[in-house]
């Protein structure tokens, strides 16, 4: 038997385990803890931290099967946790801080957020200002971080903080997992254009973070953020989703509600090619890559998903006339997953930051021409200056 034929056969065996041992739609916890423990969480992670160790187009199969018993998907409940801290703790965590805190990642009872963007450092996040010092066995952090998406139902954050202002700005970061209920954190929740507060400022004043749950060494931050913003972008744009369904699968039921002219159709037909080339372009980018670490094809993906997904709902609008108009509530709202909206007109009002969020699409035009296409970088005159020289608003 080939490795692969032996992988798809220990595959399906434990799928059917679990499907007959666990009902999926029942109570969620205790099925993504059985899912977890059976290793179809995350298939390529080493036995006992939710994988088998086996490639991670396997990945797909085991979705797919999950979704048509009727099984939640876990990045749901915790799209922050299941898509870029667990890929960034498995990388560069410890035996311990794996064992700690993936499960519990997984199964949704702890979420976890990312304290990245500050208001003077967002596409340039090297170049941020939140302050970590060194106390003995624990750091002591000093500083604010903005937009931070479901802060206000997370345990943990991944946090890269500044530890030496002495070293270039890439240098001197270190990166933390830190309990969002230490002593210290304060979480004000920030409105956003659709009405909803699913983001946050969240200030450290001297909140105390073991050097335990420091990941990497001092002074990888850099390093280590970069796993998990590749891994953001793929978690952003890099889903297989079913044929037909997602945004493009939306605009095509307000199609079949409201029918435009010829026109409209030729629209919606190209978008929806548009839409399942991406798809297509998915399927072989998660076929071919390895483990660890994903490369600049999540960036295009990136790219790509938050342009079309701007057309798709701008074209679902045009179908729905004068009723695209009507909004139905502005209360401030602060959800706890990703499960919920499908009302068109938030969702086109929410697709405005998906060219924003997770590096915005001029960053992932700039990563395309120098990674991709060999262009000249950019001319980045403060890479080699020790960060507290350099001049900032
Ligand atoms: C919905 C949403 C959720 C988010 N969630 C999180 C989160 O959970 N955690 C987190 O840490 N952050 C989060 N962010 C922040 C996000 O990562 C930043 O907004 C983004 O990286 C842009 O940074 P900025 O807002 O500081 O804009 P800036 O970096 O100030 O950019 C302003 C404009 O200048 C352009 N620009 C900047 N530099 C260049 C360049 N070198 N070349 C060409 N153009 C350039 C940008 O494209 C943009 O148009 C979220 C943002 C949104 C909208």
């Amino acid at each position: 038997m080939s490795t692969t034929t032996a992988e798809q056969a220990l595959v399906s065996e434990r799928l059917d385990q679990l499907l007959a041992e666990h009902d999926p739609q029942g109570d969620r916890t205790e099925f993504f803890g059985a899912q977890f423990d059976l290793g179809l969480g995350w298939v390529d992670f080493p036995e006992g931290s939710g994988g088998l160790g086996i490639g991670p187009g396997h990945q797909m199969q085991i979705n797919h099967r999950l979704t048509e018993a009727g099984a939640p998907h876990p990045a749901t409940y915790n799209i922050i946790g299941y898509g870029m801290g667990a890929p960034t703790v498995m990388v560069h965590g410890t035996d311990e801080q794996r064992a700690r805190w993936l499960r519990p990642l997984f199964t949704g009872e702890e979420v976890w957020c990312q304290l990245f963007s500050e208001p003077g450092a967002g596409s340039d996040v090297a170049g941020l200002a939140t302050r970590a010092l060194r106390d003995g066995d624990q750091w002591v952090v000093n500083g604010q971080k903005v937009w931070t998406t479901m802060a206000h139902v997370a345990k943990w954050g991944m946090l890269v903080a500044r530890h030496d202002p002495g070293l270039p700005k890439h240098a001197g970061m270190t990166y933390f997992i830190v309990d969002m209920q230490a002593p210290g954190v304060e979480v004000r929740p920030l409105r956003q254009a659709t009405g909803e507060a699913e983001f946050s400022e969240v200030y450290f004043t001297d909140t105390p973070i073991p050097d335990t749950d420091r990941l990497g060494e001092v002074g990888e931050g850099w390093r280590i953020s970069l796993t998990t913003l590749m891994h953001e972008r793929v978690a952003i744009g890099g889903n297989v989703l079913p044929r037909g369904s997602g945004p493009i699968g939306e605009a095509v039921s307000v199609w079949k509600d409201a029918p435009g002219d010829d026109a409209a159709r030729d629209k919606l037909m190209r978008l929806w090619a548009e839409a399942e080339a991406a798809r297509l372009t998915n399927i072989r980018a998660a076929q071919l890559r390895e483990r660890g670490t994903p490369g600049p094809e999540g960036s295009v993906a990136k790219l790509v998903y938050a342009e079309l997904n701007k057309r798709i709902y701008e074209h679902a609008m045009d179908l729905m006339g004068p009723a695209a108009m009507l909004y139905d509530s502005y209360e401030m709202a602060m959800p706890e997953d990703i499960s919920g909206e499908r009302d068109i007109r938030k969702l086109f009002v929410r697709a405005r930051a998906n060219s924003i969020e997770g590096g915005t699409s001029e960053i992932m035009k700039n990563i395309l021409g120098e990674r991709v296409l060999g262009l000249p970088g950019e001319p980045r005159v403060d890479k080699d200056l020790p960060w507290s020289d350099v001049p900032r608003s």
